[in-house]
């Protein structure tokens, strides 16, 4: 399957899928059929996470078409995102964490992990998953979840590594979303309860496909760790300046063009080398439409203040850049961006603002407030 990174591509798919949001998305969604020409899912990942389209396109469309007792599977598990999102945002050292534990796996990779990810481990359905992951750049949800549940557990292989294998591949690779997933498959995001693949679960949900029968771990116990991850607070919503100002546009935020505002004078868009493929061209063709250049690159500073001179302000504004790589770029920047008296203004998505506040604890807690949320937002 095709994934072309651009809103128009996204807004048709979404325009296919949605019809298809109600009843036989709470029927279907469990089974991944692979290459079945119609899939159940709607495969819209991959334009949801760079915000090619947005999380109140997808649930106003949604919410059009299906009463919201049948459409409130979908509805729910688009909040997933948001939830994973807020979540880290409020956990920060889980994301630090994550990091120093994959550099220090990625000293020690054996002969284990280079079969794992040249999938070539003997199980039949994991190396299946890994060579579409590679190919295709998507994986249904069950089997990401089959997948990851098997590196842990029966190729006893560190999460980390899984995770970035994961990030290096997705189109919709995501930061919070990714690596909650492990975590949970793991059990150390709700602790003690670990997700454990079974031969059967496989074979019901892939209609038969594969049937790993005593190829898989049998009630392994979940992973555990020492570190105490604290809440932080969410950072203070910032208001955009009401002056002239360059607008940078990454991988977090394409839409952050769509309503360009009056005293916005120039547009920039950054993204890294290591980003995916589609995530580079999202930001390439998103900057493009607007007339705007795109910098791939890592000098991301240097750049925002050329830039910006350019356009002779020292003003500069982009959307909220959530825990992740992007940040991680971003606060090294708007450290060096001082030095050239350049302002640096993050303005947060009215979504994020009403979803993260409820995203401290479990899933159940923000799953009370859809309705809230979804008349906040004017959404059904
Ligand atoms: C180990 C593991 C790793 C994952 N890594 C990512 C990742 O890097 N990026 C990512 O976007 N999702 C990730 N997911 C979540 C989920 O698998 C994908 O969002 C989903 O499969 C995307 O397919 P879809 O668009 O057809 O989903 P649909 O079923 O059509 O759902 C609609 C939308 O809701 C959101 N969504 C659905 N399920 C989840 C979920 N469980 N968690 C978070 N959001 C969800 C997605 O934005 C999705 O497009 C991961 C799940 C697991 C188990």
């Amino acid at each position: 399957m095709l994934f072309e990174p651009t809103r128009a591509e996204g807004l048709a798919r979404m325009a296919t899928f949605v019809p298809r949001a109600g009843k036989s998305y709470q029927e279907r969604r469990n089974f991944d059929l692979g290459e079945a020409p119609i899939s159940a899912v709607s495969q819209l990942s991959p334009w949801l996470r760079h915000h090619l389209i947005s999380e109140q396109e997808v649930l106003t469309s949604a919410l059009e078409q299906h009463n919201f007792q049948t459409a409130i599977p979908y509805v729910q598990q688009v909040f997933w995102r948001g939830y994973f999102n807020g979540w880290l945002e409020q956990h920060p050292t889980v994301w630090m964490s994550y990091k120093a534990q994959l550099a220090k796996a990625q000293q020690n990779q054996n002969h284990d992990y280079a079969e794992a990810i040249a999938g070539q481990t003997g199980i039949l359905c994991f190396d299946h998953w890994c060579n579409t992951l590679k190919d295709e750049g998507y994986l249904h949800n069950h089997a990401r979840l089959w997948f990851a549940s098997i590196w842990i557990f029966t190729l006893r292989l560190p999460w980390e590594l899984g995770a970035a294998f994961f990030l290096e591949h997705l189109h919709d690779g995501d930061p919070a979303s990714n690596t909650l997933s492990w975590r949970w498959v793991a059990g150390l995001h709700t602790k003690g309860k670990n997700y454990v693949a079974t031969a059967d679960n496989i074979e019901k949900f892939t209609d038969g496909k594969f049937r790993p029968t005593g190829q898989l771990a049998q009630a392994p116990a979940p992973l555990v760790e020492a570190e105490e991850h604290l809440i932080v607070a969410l950072a203070q919503p910032q208001n955009k300046p009401n002056k002239s100002h360059l607008l940078v546009i990454t991988e977090e935020d394409c839409l952050a063009g769509v309503k360009t505002h009056p005293l916005c004078s120039g547009i920039l868009g950054l993204v890294s080398p290591d980003a995916t493929h589609f995530a580079q061209r999202a930001v390439q063709n998103t900057v493009a439409d607007l007339g705007g250049h795109t910098y791939v690159g890592h000098h991301w500073s240097t750049e925002i203040a050329r830039a910006a001179k350019n356009v002779q302000t020292t003003n500069v504004v982009t959307s909220y850049i959530p825990v992740g790589h992007v940040s991680d770029g971003m606060v090294v920047a708007k450290n060096n961006l001082k030095g050239h008296g350049i302002q640096l203004t993050m303005s947060t998505r009215q979504y994020d603002l009403q979803v993260w506040p409820n995203a401290a604890k479990g899933f159940f807690r923000l799953k009370k407030k859809i309705p809230n949320i979804l008349e906040a937002l004017n959404i059904g």
